[in-house]
C-alpha cells in the first residue's frame, strides 16, 4: 500500500463556508465555499494521466495505477483527508456584471501537500452539480475535457504559467450538449479532468463580496490570499492590498505577453476566468493561431463582438485588472489612485514583456535607436498581408542565421509556412525584410549560433494546434487514446526537434479550415 497522502485545510479553515450542503441553486451570501460531494459515475476509466505532474505531487506510478485512484479521480471515492467543496465567485462576462457564478461543475477535493513541498488543490471538473450549477448539469464532455487536459500540460511544458491537469477519466455516462446552440442537442461521452493549482482564486472571487458590499468577507478573503499566496507582500493592510493589486497586474500583463508570443487565444477572458496567481485558467473554447490574424477568435459565442480575439487579449487583461482594482477599493479607503497606479504598471510591464518576447523570437535585443521597433512592425504588417503560419514561420528563422550570408531568395522553409499560393510581390517583400533582419542580427554581440540556439528555445516547434486536438478527440471518441498519448509526449518537449512526431508540426490541413472543433468552438462543453 502506498504511504498515506497529506491534505491540509487552508481554504476551508480560513474562509467562511455555507451552512447548506445541498445542490439547490441559490445565492450563497457571506461565504466563500459550499461543501458538496462529487456525484458518482457508472464506469470510470482512466484514459490518461500526466506522469510529470503526478511525480511532482508525490503520486508514484503504483499509486496512479491502483483502482482506488481512478475512483477518486472520477468522483466515486475520496482519499482520507479530502473534504470536497465548491468555491463561490462572481464575474464580468463579455463586459457585463453577471453576479454570482461559482464552481458550477468544479469540485475541490482537497489541498494536497505535494512531494515538492508545495500545497496544491486537486479539483475535479465535471464531477456533478453543486450549489452553483444554476441550470447546468455539473458535467463535462470528453472533447472539452481532453482539450483542457492536453492544453494545460502543453502550456506548462512551454513555460506558460497555467493550472495543471493530472488526469482524464471517461465516466461511462453520456452528457447531452447542443454543441452549436442550434437546436441539435445530442448525447456525447462524459469525462472528468483533475485540475491542479496552488489556488483557483479568480478576479471574480473578489468581485462578488465587493459587489455585495460585504467588505468583511472581501477583507478576510484578501488577507487569506496575501498570507497564503503572496507572503512576500507583507502583513495584510492598506499597503499590502495595494501591493497585491500591483503584483497581480504585473503577472497578468506578463501572462498576456506570453500568450501573444506563442499564439494562444484563451477565448473567454471573463473576469471569473482570470487567476489571482496569474495562471492560465479555465480552458474552454481556446485556440492556437495557425495563420497570424489578430482578429481571430476560436469562440463562436464571441464571433460577432470579437471581444476576446487574439489581438485584444492584452487590452482585456488590462480591463479585467481594472475590475479587480475596483473590487479592492473598499480595502484601500476608496483611493482610486491605487487602481490607476496598478493599471499604469500593467501597461509598462506588458510593453516591456512583449518587447522582450518579440526580441527573443527574432534573436535581437530590441533597441529603438537602431530602428528595431520598425523592423518588428514591418514583419507583422507583412505576416498579416498573406495567411502565414505563425509557429512555422518563427521556428524557421533561427537556422537561417547559420549561413555565411543572408538568403538570396525567400527560403523554402519560410515558404512552407504560407497557406495557399503566394503572390511573388509578397514573397519579394518578405525576402527584403529577411535581409534587413539577417543583417541586424549579425550586429548583435553574441555569436549567430548562440542566437539561433536561443531562438530554438523560444520559438516552439510543437504547439497544440486546433486540428491536432480534434484528431485526438476523434480517435478517443472511438476508443483509441493512442493519438492523445503521442500528442501528449510530443508536447512535453515543444522546443526539441522530434522527427518521430513530424506530423504534429504541420500547418492546418485544408479539411480542418472550417471543421467544428478545429477553427470554431462554442462554450458548450
Ligand atoms: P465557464 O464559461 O466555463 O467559465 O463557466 C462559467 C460559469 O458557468 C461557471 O460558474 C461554471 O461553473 C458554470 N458552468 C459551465 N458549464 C456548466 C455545467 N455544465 N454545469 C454547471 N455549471 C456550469
Ligand atoms: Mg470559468
Amino acid at each position: 500500500m502506498p504511504a498515506p497522502l497529506s491534505f491540509v485545510r487552508r481554504f476551508l479553515d480560513a474562509l467562511p463556508g455555507d451552512d447548506r450542503t445541498d445542490c439547490e441553486p441559490r445565492p450563497v451570501v457571506g461565504a466563500s465555499w459550499s461543501r458538496v460531494q462529487p456525484t458518482p459515475v457508472p464506469a470510470p476509466r482512466l484514459l490518461a494521466w500526466s506522469r510529470p505532474l503526478a511525480q511532482q505531487l508525490g503520486l508514484d506510478d503504483a499509486r496512479m495505477q491502483e483502482p482506488l485512484t481512478t475512483q477518486v479521480l472520477a468522483g466515486n471515492a475520496l482519499w482520507p483527508g479530502m473534504d470536497p467543496y465548491a468555491a463561490n465567485y462572481g464575474g464580468h462576462q463579455f463586459g457585463h456584471w453577471a453576479g454570482q457564478l461559482g464552481d458550477g461543475r468544479a469540485i475541490v477535493l482537497g489541498e494536497l501537500r505535494a512531494a515538492d513541498g508545495s500545497v496544491q488543490e486537486l479539483q475535479l471538473k465535471g464531477a456533478g452539480p453543486t450549489a452553483y450549477s444554476r441550470r447546468g448539469d455539473g458535467r463535462a464532455v470528453l472533447r472539452s475535457s481532453l482539450r483542457e487536459y492536453l492544453c494545460s500540460e502543453a502550456m506548462h511544458a512551454l513555460g506558460v504559467p497555467t493550472t495543471r491537469a493530472l488526469s482524464l477519466v471517461a465516466t461511462g455516462d453520456d452528457v447531452v450538449r447542443d454543441m452549436f446552440y442550434d437546436g441539435n442537442a445530442r448525447p456525447e461521452p462524459g469525462a472528468i479532468v483533475c485540475r491542479v493549482a496552488p489556488s483557483f482564486l479568480r478576479f471574480g472571487s473578489f468581485e462578488l463580496p465587493s459587489a455585495r458590499g460585504d467588505t468583511a468577507l472581501l477583507r478576510t478573503l484578501t488577507d487569506f490570499a496575501l498570507r497564503t499566496h503572496f507572503p512576500e507582500l507583507g502583513t495584510p493592510g492598506r499597503e499590502a492590498y495595494a501591493a497585491l493589486l500591483h503584483e497581480v497586474a504585473a503577472r497578468t500583463a506578463r501572462l498576456c505577453a506570453h500568450w501573444q508570443a506563442i499564439g494562444f487565444v484563451h477565448g473567454v477572458l471573463n473576469t471569473d476566468n482570470l487567476s489571482l496567481l496569474g495562471l492560465t485558467i479555465d480552458y474552454g473554447p481556446y485556440g492556437w493561431i495557425d495563420d497570424l490574424d489578430f482578429g481571430w477568435t476560436p469562440n463562436t459565442t464571441d464571433a460577432g463582438q470579437r471581444r476576446y480575439a487574439f489581438g485584444n487579449q492584452p487590452g482585456i487583461g488590462l480591463w479585467n485588472t481594472a475590475r479587480l482594482g475596483e473590487a479592492l477599493l473598499p480595502l484601500v479607503d476608496d483611493d482610486e489612485r491605487v487602481v490607476e497606479d496598478a493599471l499604469a504598471h500593467f501597461q509598462r510591464v506588458y510593453a516591456k514583456a512583449a518587447t522582450a518576447w518579440f526580441g527573443r523570437k527574432l534573436g535581437i535585443t530590441i533597441d529603438p535607436q537602431r530602428g528595431d521597433e520598425q523592423l518588428v512592425q514591418q514583419l507583422f504588417d507583412w505576416l498579416v498581408a498573406h495567411p502565414t503560419d505563425m509557429t512555422l514561420f518563427f521556428r524557421a528563422l533561427g537556422p537561417l542565421l547559420l549561413a555565411d550570408a543572408p538568403p538570396t531568395a525567400l527560403p523554402e522553409s519560410l515558404r512552407a509556412a504560407f497557406y495557399g499560393e503566394v503572390p511573388e510581390a509578397h514573397a519579394a517583400a518578405g525576402h527584403a525584410w529577411l535581409q534587413r533582419w539577417w543583417t541586424r542580427v549579425h550586429q548583435e554581440p553574441r555569436p549567430a549560433a548562440t542566437i539561433a540556439a536561443a531562438m530554438a528555445a523560444t520559438n516552439p516547434r510543437y504547439v497544440l494546434r486546433n486540428w491536432l486536438a480534434q484528431t485526438a478527440i476523434d480517435a478517443a471518441t472511438n476508443g483509441d487514446v493512442s493519438v492523445l498519448d503521442r500528442l501528449f509526449t510530443a508536447l512535453q518537449r515543444p522546443f526539441d526537434e522530434q522527427p518521430q512526431f513530424a506530423e504534429f508540426a504541420q500547418k492546418r490541413p485544408e479539411w480542418a479550415r472550417s471543421k467544428p472543433g478545429c477553427s470554431a468552438l462554442s462554450c458548450s462543453s
